[in-house]
């Protein structure tokens, strides 16, 4: 493919917020479209609002755009191929391209190493794999991590009301007092007038 296709391709698939291919790609009703994660970070600081157009973004039941996340996985699969045929990230012992991933290693290796004394007995994926589970888990813990923020906040938002409320009870009272000792004989004083016995 033409580079210049192939750099616009990848443009169009980039995050405005994180400026990198997205991940989980969710679009708003403007159209827009970011990562989830990016979204939810950045609705941290501003109201919901597309950071793109400004917008008005819905907080809730977004759903991922499929058909982005999948031509997301056929681009980050054409790059990473791209990026191990290159002469550099071959095995200097075979002069293959790199395939596997070594988990007990976390290392790269071509067929020929993946199937020597070395790392026979190892667990071994295709790196695409290898790659797609890594990011799912990345986001996985973004996204509770957001979750995690989101809770302490709404915690810290009914602690606040709470304490506001008992403000609202304590000024309550003391006015009442105050008016109740205003009606009081000899003013501000406590004094009870004498019960009958
Ligand atoms: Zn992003
Ligand atoms: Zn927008
Ligand atoms: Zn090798
Ligand atoms: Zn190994």
């Amino acid at each position: 493919m033409d580079p210049d296709i192939v750099q616009a391709f990848q443009k169009e698939l980039s995050c405005g917020i994180c400026m990198n291919t997205f991940i989980e790609p969710v679009t708003l009703e403007c159209g827009h479209s970011f990562c989830r994660p990016c979204l939810f970070l950045c609705w941290e600081e501003t109201p919901a609002r597309c950071p793109g157009c400004k917008g008005p973004g819905q907080q809730t039941n977004l759903k991922t755009n499929v058909v982005l996340r999948s031509l997301v996985a056929i681009a980050r699969r054409a790059r990473l191929r791209q990026f191990l045929s290159s002469e550099e990230y071959m095995c200097g012992t075979h002069r293959e391209t790199k395939q596997m991933f070594c988990e007990v290693d976390r290392a790269l290796l071509c067929r020929s190493c993946s199937m020597s004394q070395e790392h026979r007995a190892h667990k071994h994926y295709p790196i695409e794999r290898a790659a797609d589970v890594q990011r799912k888990m990345i986001s996985k813990q973004m996204h509770a991590v957001w979750e995690n923020t989101q809770e302490n906040q709404h915690n810290l938002q009914e602690k606040r009301r709470h304490s506001n409320q008992w403000i609202y009870y304590v000024n309550l009272y003391r006015d009442k007092t105050k008016n109740a000792a205003a009606f009081c004989p000899g003013g501000e004083k406590t004094s009870f007038p004498a019960t009958d016995q």
